[in-house]
């Protein structure tokens, strides 16, 4: 086993113990056009129908249809997979090319697009997405242990897996953009930590990560209620504190405040005044108050946060005044604090850390285990 090891270069062999995942990589879409970098088939889930394009010339049209998905003039049922006729052509989705193998699914008359790889392959698509590979190597190396052990939770969760994928390749889960999204470096240290998990007392942790803190990281439980995680709460961060996400300002009139809150379902009158009444341990704001024409509304942070958009305003670490018609907002971070803040993890390998340094800084307690 050791000398199969020592002939394998990183990066070459894959051995068949990686995981397979399955990221939904375009959804409620009527049509896509696939192709590949060279020779690709088409076949029913059963392998009963089948197609082969022996060239890379040849792009298809793939679409919903009331029969079934519809693709090079028949029809093929509720699912077809698509994939690499040998070993070096990688499956082209739009303008991405995707390693391993596309799963097209018709969920009601729209299209949802699930790209089926080995975990170790998909995270080669992540880590420039995310962060940078221009980054410090400990950080990358942290933060690939981090993607790693959040997408294999989601692996293993089964109601993931009921739901057809495991992963979104949106920012509401990891940002994933295929090979369009490698980069060889980045893919090297990926391969140098392959197969390592951190957990927690033997369990695989909920390994939460965001851009910037703001200077104080969240508790999960603050955030999104469930149980106490120890390996999840608010500290102390001053690594991020020279990042250009620190601080932010966001100025918005009151009436397009109004709007946007409405959009979501809370329809108010003339808005006077927004009151912070609860705060947790990081000063992120737990609930507000809202003084309008017709009363009060009360909602939390992280709710209002959503309304209002979560690109303008960054966090829930914020304050809030009113200028004329507009209210200001000066806060601090971007995203929801909980877990490895990507700026500090960036600043501590800047610094000299070891990737399981900053590991142990944001994931308190935990162990970096391999798993194969
Ligand atoms: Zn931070």
């Amino acid at each position: 086993m050791v000398l199969l090891f020592a002939l394998c270069p990183l990066g070459i062999g894959i051995s068949a113990s990686s995981p397979t995942i399955r990221v939904r990589i375009l959804h409620n879409k009527s049509r896509v056009q696939v192709g590949a970098t060279g020779s690709y088939k088409i076949q029913t889930l059963d392998s009963l129908k089948e197609l082969s394009f022996p060239s890379s010339h040849s792009t298809l049209t793939v679409e919903a249809s009331q029969q079934g998905i519809l693709a090079s003039g028949q029809t093929w049922g509720a699912q077809i997979l698509i994939k690499p006729g040998e070993r070096e052509s990688l499956i082209r989705v739009g303008s991405r090319r995707y390693r391993g193998q596309i799963l097209v699914r018709q969920k009601n008359s729209l299209l949802e697009i699930v790209n089926e790889l080995p975990l170790e392959e998909y995270l080669w698509g992540v880590i420039k997405p995310e962060i940078s590979p221009k980054w410090p190597r400990a950080s990358i190396l942290a933060f690939t242990i981090a993607a790693r052990t959040y997408a294999f939770k989601k692996l293993k969760d089964p109601s993931a897996n009921a739901s057809g994928y495991h992963i979104s390749s949106e920012q509401d889960d990891q940002v994933y953009r295929g090979v369009e999204g490698e980069d060889s470096y980045a893919s090297e240290l990926v391969n140098e930590t392959r197969g390592r998990i951190l957990t927690y007392l033997g369990e695989i942790i909920e390994s939460s990560y965001h851009a910037c803190c703001g200077g104080y990281t969240a508790s999960s439980k603050d955030v999104w209620g469930g149980e106490y995680r120890p390996y999840l709460v608010a500290k102390r961060d001053d690594f991020c504190k020279k990042s250009p996400y620190f601080d932010w300002d966001f100025k918005i009139e009151a009436t397009d405040l109004r709007e946007r809150l409405k959009k979501r379902g809370l329809v108010l009158g003339r808005i006077y005044r927004i009151k912070l009444l609860e705060f947790d341990e990081g000063r992120r704001v737990k609930r507000l108050q809202i003084e309008h024409q017709a009363g009060k509304a009360e909602l939390t942070g992280k709710d209002f946060r959503q309304a209002i958009g979560g690109g303008d305003l960054r966090s829930t670490l914020f304050a809030v005044e009113r200028h004329h018609r507009y209210f200001v907002f000066e806060g601090k971070g971007w995203g929801h604090g909980v877990g490895l803040c990507q700026e500090g993890a960036k600043a501590m390998g800047e610094q000299g850390y070891t990737y399981k340094e900053i590991l142990e800084f944001y994931y308190p307690g935990t162990t970096v285990e391999t798993f194969y």
